[in-house]
C-alpha cells in the first residue's frame, strides 16, 4: 500500500510539471487558435453575405421562376401548383368543421364552430400530438391509422348537442404540408416527401384516399371536403380576418409560400379556370434555387447527406429543420481546424441534427453577461464543458451569420412574390397604393425573434419607401388549421349537392 502511495505521489508531481508545461504551451498556441477561429467566422460571414443588391437579384429570380413555373409544366424548380381554392373565406361561413394539420414534427386536430357574419369563430378547440419518429419512415397505412385513431379520440370529446344530425357527415379540411399535385379541391397525389419524412408507398398516391381508408378502418365517419397545405390554410385563415391578405409564407420546420393569382394569369394547362376572378397558387418555394443564393461548403455537405439531395435548396438555407445543423457543421469545422473546443473534437458535434434550431435560437438570444445559456447549451447538447467567454461569443457569431442569411433570403423571396403580382412598387398611374398583407406562420417565425426582426427589417430595406406602410406582415398564429376548417365550410359537399 505504502509503495503505491509513494509512487502515486511521484506520478502526481510529474503530472503537475507536465500540466504546467502544457498550460504554457497552450497559452502560446491559443493565440493562434483564436486568430484562426475568428478568421473562419469572418470567412463564413463573407460567403453568406446578402447585401441588398444580391437580394434584389434573388427577388428577381423568384419572380422569373414564378412566371416560368406558370408558363409550362416543369418549366421551373417552382411547381406553381393550382390549389383549386378560388373561393376564399368571406366571413359568412357557418357550422361545425374539423381540420387536421399534418406537415412537420407534430400534427394537430381542430374543431371549430363558425357563427356566420355576426358570430365569426364561436369556439375553437384543438389537440396537438407528436408523430412517433418510426412512423415518419414506415408505411402510409401505419401513419394514417395512427392519425385517424387520434382524431377519433378527439371527435369523441365533441359536445353532445353539437353532433351532426343523423345522415350528415362531419366535414374536415386536411392540411397536408408536403408537395401535392392537386386534382380537385379535395384530392391530390403526393409528389414527394420532405422535412425528414420518407414513406415510399405514398408517393404518386391520392393522399385523401389514403386518409379516408384509414378513417374507415378506424370506424370514423368523416368526409374530407378540402385538401390544402399550411400555406393555403394560412392564406385562407388570414383572409378571413383581413381582406387584404394576398400571400402566405410558412417558416417552420420547412418553408413554403402561396399567393393569390389573377384568373387571367392562370394558363389552361394548369387546371380549370377559377370560378371567381382569382386562384390561390401553391408555389412550393422551398425547392427554389438560383445562382444568386450564397451557398457554402456547409450547405453543399448538408444537402448531399440529406434524404433529398439536390432538392429543396432554398428550404435548406432558411428553414427550422436545417439552420441548427448548418451551425453544427460550421462549429465542427472550427473544432477540427482551429481547435475551438480544445485539442480533441467533441464527439457529439459529429452527430447530424443534434443541435436543433431552437437550441441555436436560445444561444443567439442569450443576453447574460457571461453568456451562460450558450455555455449550458454547448454542455447539455454537445457535451462541451468549460467554454470561455471568447468561445461563446464566436458561437453566437456563427448563429448570427446563419440566421441572418436565412431571414434575409426569406424576405427577398417575399419581394419576388410582390413583384410577380405588381405590389412591389406604387401604381404607375399615380393612384392610391393598395394595402398588401402577407400572412406569416410557423414556429421559426413565431419563436426566433432575431430571425423575425431581421426578416421584417429586410423587407423594409428592399421595398421602396412609399410602400413601407402599405405592405404589412401579420402573424397568423396557427391560421392554417382554422383556414382548413374554413375551406371545408366553403367547399362543403352539402353546399355542392344543394346547388
Ligand atoms: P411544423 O413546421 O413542423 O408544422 P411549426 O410551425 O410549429 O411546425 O414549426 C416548428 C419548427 O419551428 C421547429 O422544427 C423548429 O425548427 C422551429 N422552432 C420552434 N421553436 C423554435 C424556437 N424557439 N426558436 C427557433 N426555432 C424554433
Ligand atoms: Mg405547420
Amino acid at each position: 500500500m505504502g509503495k503505491v502511495a509513494v509512487a502515486a505521489a511521484a506520478v502526481g508531481a510529474a503530472a503537475a510539471c507536465a500540466v504546467a508545461a502544457i498550460v504554457v504551451r497552450q497559452r502560446m498556441k491559443s493565440a493562434g487558435r483564436w486568430a484562426k477561429a475568428a478568421a473562419m467566422v469572418k470567412e463564413l460571414e463573407e460567403k453568406c453575405a446578402t447585401p441588398s443588391g444580391k437580394l434584389r437579384h434573388v427577388a428577381d429570380a423568384m419572380a422569373v421562376e414564378m412566371h416560368a413555373g406558370l408558363a409550362s409544366e416543369g418549366g421551373s424548380k417552382l411547381k406553381m401548383i393550382i390549389s383549386y381554392v378560388d373561393n376564399l373565406p368571406t366571413g359568412d361561413e357557418e357550422g361545425m368543421f374539423y381540420a387536421l394539420d399534418l406537415g412537420g414534427t407534430n400534427f394537430r386536430v381542430l374543431r371549430v364552430r363558425l357563427g356566420g357574419r355576426e358570430g365569426q369563430v364561436v369556439k375553437q378547440e384543438f389537440v396537438e400530438v407528436a408523430i412517433p419518429p418510426h412512423l415518419m419512415v414506415g408505411s402510409s397505412s401505419e401513419l394514417f391509422d395512427y392519425i385517424a385513431s387520434e382524431l377519433a379520440k378527439f371527435v369523441a370529446t365533441e359536445d353532445e348537442d353539437l353532433r351532426p344530425p343523423p345522415g350528415r357527415q362531419r366535414e374536415l379540411g386536411f392540411t397536408f404540408s408536403f408537395p401535392v399535385r392537386q386534382t380537385s379541391i379535395s384530392s391530390g397525389t403526393l409528389i414527394k416527401w420532405t422535412k425528414g419524412f420518407s414513406i415510399e408507398d405514398t408517393v404518386g398516391q391520392d393522399v385523401v384516399s389514403a386518409l379516408t381508408s384509414a378513417f374507415e378502418r378506424q370506424g370514423l365517419d368523416m368526409h374530407v371536403s378540402a385538401l390544402v397545405n399550411d400555406t393555403i390554410g394560412t392564406l385562407a385563415g388570414g383572409r378571413y380576418g383581413d381582406k387584404d391578405v394576398v400571400a402566405a409564407v410558412i417558416l417552420g420546420t420547412g418553408t413554403n409560400a402561396a399567393y393569390v393569382e389573377q384568373a387571367n394569369a392562370i394558363p389552361k394547362w394548369l387546371g380549370p379556370p377559377p370560378k371567381s376572378g382569382e386562384m390561390v397558387i401553391n408555389m412550393e418555394w422551398g425547392n427554389f434555387r438560383s445562382s444568386h443564393l450564397p451557398t457554402t461548403e456547409f450547405d453543399e455537405a448538408l444537402d448531399i447527406e440529406s434524404l433529398n439531395p439536390g432538392e429543396q435548396i432554398f428550404e435548406k438555407m432558411i428553414s427550422g429543420m436545417y439552420l441548427g445543423d448548418i451551425v453544427r457543421r460550421v462549429l465542427l469545422k472550427m473544432a477540427n481546424e482551429a481547435s475551438l473546443f480544445g485539442d480533441s473534437v467533441p464527439p457529439k458535434l459529429e452527430i447530424p441534427f443534434i443541435l436543433r434550431t431552437p437550441n441555436m435560437s436560445a444561444m443567439h438570444h442569450d443576453s447574460s453577461s457571461d453568456l451562460r445559456i450558450v455555455g449550458a447549451t454547448l454542455k447539455d447538447i454537445l457535451g462541451i464543458t468549460n467554454t470561455s467567454l471568447k468561445t461563446r461569443k464566436l458561437v453566437i457569431g456563427v448563429c448570427d451569420v446563419v440566421a441572418r442569411r436565412g431571414a434575409r433570403l426569406a424576405a427577398a423571396g417575399v419581394v419576388g412574390i410582390l413583384k410577380k403580382i405588381g405590389r412591389d412598387s406604387s401604381p404607375k398611374d399615380g393612384g392610391e397604393v393598395p394595402r398588401t398583407v402577407v400572412a406569416m406562420d410557423g414556429g421559426l417565425f413565431e419563436h426566433y425573434t432575431l430571425f423575425r426582426s431581421c426578416f421584417e427589417d429586410t423587407l423594409k430595406e428592399l421595398l421602396p419607401e412609399d410602400l413601407s406602410s402599405s405592405v404589412v406582415v401579420i402573424q397568423a398564429n396557427d391560421g392554417s388549421g382554422l383556414g382548413a376548417a374554413l375551406l371545408a365550410a366553403s367547399y362543403s359537399h352539402y353546399l355542392h349537392s344543394d346547388s
